[in-house]
């Protein structure tokens, strides 16, 4: 597919190829919110944002869901500025809401090993939420090394670094509007 981003300040020339449209992404959205609208009906429903990749799903997906859902947010950190896990993970950014007896869902830009995830949803658990689950747009099946229950999920990816709506290469590339495969050679200049 070849969307016209005519409009836009940069070119298709960093990118190997499209792997999820807007229009895809906004579709999917659109089912998810359903499922989760009826999931939590009558419920007190807190989305936990993790920064900065999950800006973009959380925006699109909170503005389908009833007003009284609330948002809050955390940043982490395990990967550096490149395209490897580091396996660490640090809480930069920590959650302002008291979790006590909360309805919590956790939305994700991306679950690649399930590490990082993994560690979050450890650490939400403990602090007496009364249901922690996991929304993430996108996974890559082939790259996980945790076993993770990940009750809503947008899309399967292949196993390759991708960028765009809120996934960056080095801080950049974040606000494009779909999913896209980053040419090597981009990373390998930087
Ligand atoms: P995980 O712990 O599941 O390996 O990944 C943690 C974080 O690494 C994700 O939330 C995301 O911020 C980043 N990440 C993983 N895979 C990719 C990718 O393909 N592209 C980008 N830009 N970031 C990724
Ligand atoms: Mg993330
Ligand atoms: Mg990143």
């Amino acid at each position: 597919m070849s969307p016209d981003f005519s409009h836009a300040a940069f070119t298709m020339d960093d990118f190997t190829r499209v792997v999820v449209t807007d229009k895809q992404i906004g579709a999917r959205l659109d089912e998810l919110a359903v499922k989760i609208r009826a999931d939590y009906a009558g419920k007190d429903l807190l989305l936990v944002g993790v920064l900065k990749g999950a800006v973009m799903v959380m925006a699109d997906l909170a503005r389908r869901l009833p007003p009284y859902v609330q948002m809050d947010w955390m940043a982490v950190s395990s990967y550096g500025s490149g395209t490897r896990s580091s396996g660490v993970v640090r809480i930069l950014k920590d959650l302002d809401a008291d979790l006590t007896g909360r309805h919590v869902l956790i939305v994700e830009d991306i679950i690649d090993t399930g590490v990082t995830l993994s560690w979050l949803l450890g650490n939400l658990r403990s602090r007496g939420a009364e249901s922690v689950e996991v929304a993430a747009l996108l996974r890559k099946p082939d790259a996980i090394q945790v076993d993770i229950d990940v009750k809503y999920i947008g899309f399967d990816i292949p196993n390759e670094f991708v960028v765009g709506y809120g996934l960056d290469w080095a801080e950049k590339y974040r606000t494009l509007p779909f999913v896209a495969i980053l040419k090597p050679s981009v990373y390998a200049e930087g």
